[in-house]
């Protein structure tokens, strides 16, 4: 069996809008406090629309003695207010972050004074020097907005040359999508960890509209399954269980540095794989 002690297996939140999504990530927080992952990361809204949420969520998480990421996005916002947001984080004991270029909301056209993600990690470096671990995104399945995966890669290497200490990606169901990506860095002397984001399956039609929109493949042969069991939850899940599971031991064979499971604010789905993957 391979060891895993020197990786990173994490989880990742979003900021709850309700008073029972409040209540339910402090469930899901003491479910997962019980694994020890690494640190939890939550999610914040390109302009600014779940600012306070993501402070919320992440104070919610220190709480518990855990590591807490938030996550930054620079489209569309200004360098006064991303230092206020870092300063602010960092007054409250934070010392890593997930730095994203985000998506322009609806309506808005400024995309601001930084436009893409390795400006961003490029200003958090200048200003708040190696106080945090710095986290970025990758895309082994082609970011949709990249004109191929040369410039993608490209792109990517501009990241880590602008001080990210390691990538999460976006969730993919093709390990050799993975395998593949890596293998290119290296090639171009990026050497970060690149830890696979991993998406438990439970909801068919949810998951085939965030992969439209993120262009995440879901091969022919889940779907086509997924498909079949209609509105038979159990069996979704239960194949959805068996297709993530191996999906992750086979990264883990292929020697991915570690694990980030987008959670979607619920314990059970990254619980059991946890679990049944032996981690931590
Ligand atoms: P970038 O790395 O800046 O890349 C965006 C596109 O621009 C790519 O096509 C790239 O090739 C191209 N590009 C990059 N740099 C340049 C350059 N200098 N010149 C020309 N082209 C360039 N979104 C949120 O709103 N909030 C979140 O909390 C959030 N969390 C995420 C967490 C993870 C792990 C991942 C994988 C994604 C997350 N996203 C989040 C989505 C992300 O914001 C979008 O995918 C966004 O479109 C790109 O962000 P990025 O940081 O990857 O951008």
């Amino acid at each position: 069996m391979t060891n895993t002690n020197n990786h990173s297996f994490s989880c990742e939140f979003f900021p709850p809008k309700t008073d029972k999504g409040r209540e339910n990530i402090e469930a899901t927080l003491i479910e997962l406090k019980k694994l020890k992952p690494d640190y939890i990361s939550c999610t914040y809204g390109a302009g600014g629309t779940t600012q306070d949420g993501t402070f919320d969520t992440i104070q919610q998480i220190m709480q518990h003695g855990l590591e807490a990421a938030p996550h930054i996005t620079c489209i569309g916002s200004t360098k006064e207010k991303i230092s206020g947001l870092l300063k602010q984080y960092k007054d409250a004991g934070v010392s890593r972050v997930v730095a994203l270029r985000g998506d322009l909301p609806e309506g808005m056209e400024d995309p601001g004074e930084l436009r893409f993600a390795n400006e961003l990690v490029e200003y958090i470096r200048s200003t708040t020097g190696d106080h945090f671990d710095i986290e970025v995104a990758a895309y082994p399945e082609k970011h949709p907005q990249s004109r191929n995966m040369q410039d993608e890669l490209i792109q990517f290497a501009r990241k880590a040359e602008a001080g990210a200490n390691a990538a999460i990606t976006q969730y993919f169901y093709n390990a050799d999508a993975w395998v593949r990506f890596v293998e290119d860095c290296q090639r171009l002397n990026v050497t970060i960890p690149i830890i696979p984001g991993i998406m438990p399956i439970t909801n068919y039609t949810q998951l085939a509209r965030f992969s439209a929109s993120c262009g995440t493949e879901i091969p022919r042969w889940i779907t086509t399954r997924l498909e079949g069991y209609g509105d038979d939850l159990d069996s979704i899940r239960a194949f959805g269980f068996d297709v993530t599971l191996q999906l992750c031991e086979q990264l883990i064979d292929a020697g991915a540095p570690g694990l980030h499971f987008y959670s979607m604010n619920r314990a059970e789905p990254t619980v059991r794989l946890w679990n049944e993957l032996n981690l931590g």
